[in-house]
C-alpha cells in the first residue's frame, strides 16, 4: 500500500513507525497510509527551517515574487492530477475540485506581488536632519495546520504569503486528504524554491502538539474546527506564539419577501450542497421572513433537490460527492434524526441514498428539513453536511437576532431588492464575511477572511493584506547622520519637535 512521506529538507521522508490509514469516501475502501510524524520529526523539520532560514529572509523580494510566478504555472499544468488526488481523498466532484485549486492559485497570485506588499512607510525629517521609516521583516520559522475539507486551497491561503514575506514555513495537513497537499508543496521545490524554506510534516494531534511547544516556530496559523481552533489558540498564545485560528460556522440566509425567489432557491442549492455541505462558509440555515414566502421558498426547493446528482468525484455531471469518513456520515444523520423527534419536518431525506456501485462509500443525499427551532441540537451545532434547515420568522429583526445570537460568525447572506434593508443588514450583522444576493461571499484573495465571534481567534484574518501583516513584524528605525547644521547638544528631556 501507498505511504505518504513527509517532506522535509526538499525530500520525501518516511516516519517508519506510526501511520494512519487513507480513505476513499465514495468506496469506503482505505487507498494509502499516511506517516505519522513523532516529536523528532518535527524537530528535524524545525531545525532544517531555521537553517534555511537566513538566506531566505536576505532574498531580494523580486525572487521570492519569481518561484511563485513559476508556481502559478505548476499549479496550472498539473491541475488535472492535484484534482484528481482532492477527489480520491475528499471524494469533491473534478469541477468543484478545480474551483478550489483556482481560489489556491490566486492567492499565489497575490503572493507574486510582494514586492509592492513588503513596501514599509517613510517620513522625510521627522526632526533636524532625522529620517524615519517603518519596515515589514518576517519572523522566522511559522507553522499551519490545516482541516480536511480543502487540501489545497487552506494550504495556499497560508504559505505562499508567510514565504513570499521571507519566512520559513512548516506546515501539519489534515491526516484524512495528504497526498493533494504534498503534491503541491512539490511543486513548489519544483518551481525553484530553496531546501528547507517550506516542509510538510503529517500527522495528528501529536505531531501539532510537537509544533505549538516547540520554542523556534515563532507563529501558527489554523483552520479547522472551533473547540480545537480555540485549543490551538491558547496554547499558542501561552507559548508567546503569534497565532490565528479560524473555526467553525453556522451560516444563515436571510430570504426576504420581496426577494428573487427563483435566483435565491439556485443561489442557495449550490451555498448549501456543494461539496457536500463540508465548506466553512456553506449556507445551512435559511432564515425566511413570512410564512407564504417559506412556503413558496420550500416548494421550490423540494423541487429542484430532486433533479440533485450525487456520486463519484470523476463524473462531471455530479452535484456533489460523499462526506468524508463513516463516522461523519452517522453524525450528519443523527443529527436530522434529532431534527425531527424534536418536531422538524424533514421535507427531502437524505439519510439512506441508493447510490449504484457506492455502496460502501459514505454518502448523504441533500436534506431540506422545514420548521426548525433555535432550540434544536441541529439548529445550534455546525452540521458539515449536505443538510438545509428552515427556520421560519416574521421580521427582519427576529432572523437578525437569531444570527446575532448565535455562537458562530463566519459567513451570511440575505437575499432582497431592497437595497436598505441590505444596507442596514450589513452594517448590524455580527458576521465577518456578508453576502448581498451573494451565498458564499468568501473574499477574494486580495481582501482578507476571517469570521467573528467563535468563528475566529485572532487578531488579524488569513491571507490578503491582514496575511501581510500576520507573517511579518514592524520595525521601525529612526536616523540621523550628524552633520554641523543639525548637531544638538546634550537633554534630558524627552525629545519632541517644537
Ligand atoms: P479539525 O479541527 O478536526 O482538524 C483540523 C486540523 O487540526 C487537522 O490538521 C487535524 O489533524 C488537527 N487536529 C485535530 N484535532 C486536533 C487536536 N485536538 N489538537 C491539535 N490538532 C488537532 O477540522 P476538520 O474536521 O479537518 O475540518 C472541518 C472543520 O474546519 C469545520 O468545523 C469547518 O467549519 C472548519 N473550517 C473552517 C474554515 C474557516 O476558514 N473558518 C475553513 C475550512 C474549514
Amino acid at each position: 500500500m501507498n505511504t505518504i512521506q513527509h517532506l522535509i529538507n526538499g525530500e520525501l521522508v518516511a516516519e517508519g513507525s506510526a501511520s494512519l490509514p487513507v480513505y476513499n469516501p465514495a468506496t469506503g475502501e482505505s487507498t494509502s497510509c499516511v506517516d505519522v510524524a513523532s516529536a523528532q520529526t518535527v524537530e528535524e523539520a524545525v531545525r532544517r527551517a531555521k537553517e534555511a532560514y537566513p538566506a531566505w529572509r536576505n532574498t531580494p523580494p523580486i525572487r521570492r515574487a519569481r518561484i511563485m510566478q513559476k508556481f502559478v504555472q505548476l499549479l496550472e499544468e498539473n491541475a488535472d492530477e492535484i484534482c484528481a488526488l482532492i477527489g480520491q481523498e475528499h471524494g469533491k466532484i473534478r469541477h468543484d475540485a478545480m474551483g478550489e485549486l483556482q481560489r489556491g492559485i490566486e492567492n499565489v497570485e497575490y503572493a507574486c506581488g510582494i514586492t509592492e506588499l513588503l513596501k514599509g512607510e517613510h517620513t522625510r525629517n521627522v526632526g533636524p536632519g532625522i529620517d524615519a521609516w517603518s519596515e515589514f521583516q518576517p519572523l522566522g520559522v511559522v507553522a499551519g495546520i490545516t482541516p480536511f475539507n480543502f487540501p489545497v486551497m487552506v494550504p495556499l491561503w497560508m504559505y505562499p504569503l508567510a514565504i513570499a514575506c521571507g519566512n520559513c514555513f512548516i506546515l501539519k495537513p489534515s491526516e484524512r486528504v495528504p497526498s493533494s497537499t504534498l503534491l503541491v508543496a512539490k511543486l513548489l521545490h519544483e518551481a525553484g524554491l530553496p531546501p528547507g524554506v517550506m516542509n510538510v510534516v503529517n500527522g495528528d494531534k501529536n505531531t501539532v502538539d510537537a509544533l505549538l511547544d516547540h520554542p523556534d516556530v515563532s507563529a501558527v496559523s489554523f483552520v479547522g474546527s472551533t473547540p480545537v481552533a480555540e485549543s490551538i489558540y491558547a496554547r499558542a498564545s501561552a507559548a508567546g506564539k503569534r497565532c490565528q485560528a479560524l473555526g467553525g460556522a453556522k451560516n444563515h440566509a436571510i430570504v426576504m419577501p420581496d426577494a428573487d425567489l427563483d435566483n435565491a432557491v439556485s443561489q442557495l442549492l449550490g451555498a448549501a450542497f456543494g461539496s457536500s455541505g463540508e465548506r466553512c462558509m456553506a449556507l445551512s440555515v435559511v432564515t425566511v421572513v413570512g410564512d407564504s414566502t417559506a412556503d413558496l421558498l420550500v416548494e421550490k426547493l423540494n423541487t429542484q433537490m430532486a433533479a440533485l446528482k450525487v456520486g463519484g468525484c470523476q463524473d462531471d455531471s455530479n452535484d456533489f460527492g460523499p462526506v468524508i469518513t463513516a463516522a461523519h456520515r452517522d453524525r450528519v444523520v443523527s443529527l436530522i434524526t434529532s431534527a425531527q423527534s424534536q418536531g422538524a419536518s424533514v421535507v427531502v431525506d437524505g439519510r439512506e441514498p441508493a447510490i449504484k456501485g457506492h455502496e460502501n462509500g459514505f454518502f448523504v443525499g441533500a436534506t431540506l428539513i422545514d420548521h426548525v427551532k433555535p432550540d434544536m441540537e441541529s439548529y445550534q451545532q455546525e452540521i458539515f453536511g449536505p443538510v438545509l434547515q428552515v427556520v421560519r420568522v416574521d421580521t427582519m429583526a427576529q432572523a437578525m437576532q437569531l444570527i446575532n445570537d448565535h455562537e458562530y460568525g463566519n459567513g451570511t447572506c440575505i437575499f432582497t431588492r431592497d437595497g436598505e434593508a441590505a444596507r442596514y443588514f450589513s452594517d448590524h450583522i455580527e458576521v465577518g464575511m456578508v453576502g448581498v444576493n451573494v451565498p458564499l461571499p468568501v473574499p477574494v484573495s486580495y481582501h482578507s477572511f476571517g469570521g467573528w465571534k467563535r468563528s475566529f481567534f485572532g487578531d488579524l484574518s488569513a491571507y490578503g493584506p491582514d496575511g501581510v501583516r500576520f507573517y511579518t513584524r514592524r520595525k521601525t528605525i529612526t536616523q540621523r547622520w550628524p552633520s554641523e547644521a543639525v548637531r544638538e547638544g546634550v537633554s534630558f528631556s524627552m525629545p519632541v519637535m517644537k
